[in-house]
């Protein structure tokens, strides 16, 4: 298969791109600079991206082995949420309560940085703030649900519940029949 196509039938977000997707052309040799990232997924250019608004003056080289996005960044669902990566609990053990709570708190900022960024660069990514809705579909999940609401809200954070949301409601909220 060809590259192009390759990359194409990779992800919908590769597909839906226009322009070319040939990859640039491999270093020609040695190359200095001051610093270099591996891997331009979103890891790799949010930090390219954030060092070079602080500090202009340096010179960063992205070095990506197939084309910017290949990784999982290319091929993810796009949401930003402010779910943290990780139980709160297994935070808790290393970070202590209040290490959860700061966390949680960056990750929930880390929302409007992403879009001030969206919203400076012009960048057309559909992007809608629409909040998140959690489902339970039986009475385990509704438990789990409601233990971690009430955790949230013991480390502060407000959240909206209504345990009266029946299925019909619910469907035309999230549009799934689940
Ligand atoms: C199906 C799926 C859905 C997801 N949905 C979401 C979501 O909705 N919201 C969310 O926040 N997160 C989501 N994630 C997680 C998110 O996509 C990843 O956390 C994020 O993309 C990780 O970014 P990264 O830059 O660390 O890695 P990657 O995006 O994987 O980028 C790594 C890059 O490094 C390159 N590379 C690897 N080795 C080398 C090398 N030796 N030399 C040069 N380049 C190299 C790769 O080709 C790749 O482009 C999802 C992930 C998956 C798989």
């Amino acid at each position: 298969m060809q590259l192009e196509s390759r990359y194409r039938a990779r992800s919908l977000w590769l597909d839906g791109l226009t322009g070319t997707l040939a990859p640039r052309d491999p270093l020609p040799g040695d190359r200095s600079c001051d610093v270099v990232i591996v891997g331009a997924g979103f890891g790799g250019l949010w930090a390219a991206y954030s060092l070079a608004m602080l500090a202009p003056h340096l010179e960063i080289v992205v070095l990506e082995a197939e084309i910017a996005g290949y990784g999982a960044a290319g091929r993810n669902a796009g949401f930003v949420s402010a779910g943290m990566a990780g139980e709160p609990r297994v935070v808790a053990r290393a970070q202590g309560f209040d290490g959860v709570r700061r966390t949680e708190r960056a990750v929930i900022e880390s929302i409007d940085h992403v879009e001030s960024v969206i919203v400076a660069e012009s960048i057309d990514c559909g992007d809608t703030k629409g909040g998140s809705f959690r489902i339970a579909t039986n009475a385990a999940q509704l438990a789990r649900a409601r233990a971690a609401l009430a955790a949230r809200r013991k480390r502060g954070f407000r959240a909206r519940t209504s345990t009266s949301c029946r299925r019909r409601r619910s469907a035309s909220t999230c549009g799934s029949p689940a």
